[in-house]
């Protein structure tokens, strides 16, 4: 099983309609159907990864600590709905800091997790909801799929569960 589906965080798993920056489990709040979709996904033999820009870090917002806390409590909360997310990578620079080579729409997050995992990259997608995942996909090599944030993505990746 050497296929992935790499997922965007904020918008797309966890709801941000209400709060941008998201770092508190007391604001976790998933988008509508997410565990059926990422079972769906599973079933199909694609593993899960999340790969996330946490630019309030560089912002003094939270701590990397923070993020690692709720991370913890997503993948537990995930487990407990027969989930497995394999890897969660982030990255915690902001461009208004410093330049880095992960923020998305920079690859790097993507192939990092290629590379490790020996994934096939004509088999992996990308699923985001913002301009700079889908970038960040093509650049990697991977396709991508764009949704709606913080909608259900069931329409949006039937071709993958064909
Ligand atoms: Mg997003
Ligand atoms: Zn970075």
């Amino acid at each position: 099983m050497n296929k992935a589906i790499f997922l965007d965080r904020d918008g797309v798993l966890i709801n941000n309609l209400h709060q941008y920056y998201i770092w508190k489990s007391d604001q976790l709040e998933f988008v509508e159907g997410v565990f059926e979709n990422l079972q769906l996904l599973q079933k199909k033999g694609f593993q899960l990864f999340i790969v996330s820009n946490q630019g309030g870090i560089a912002r003094g917002l939270y701590s990397i600590d923070d993020v690692l806390k709720l991370h913890h409590e997503l993948i537990a909360t995930f487990r407990k709905n027969h989930i497995v997310i394999t890897e969660i990578l982030f990255c915690p620079h902001h461009n208004d800091k410093e330049k880095c080579l992960c923020r998305k729409p920079e690859p790097l997050m993507i192939e990092k997790l290629i590379a490790k995992y020996n994934l096939k990259k004509n088999e992996s997608v990308m699923i985001g909801d913002n301009e700079s995942d889908m970038e960040a996909a093509t650049r990697a090599g991977i396709a991508g799929i764009k949704i709606l944030p913080n909608k259900n993505m069931f329409p949006f990746i039937t071709t993958l569960l064909q």
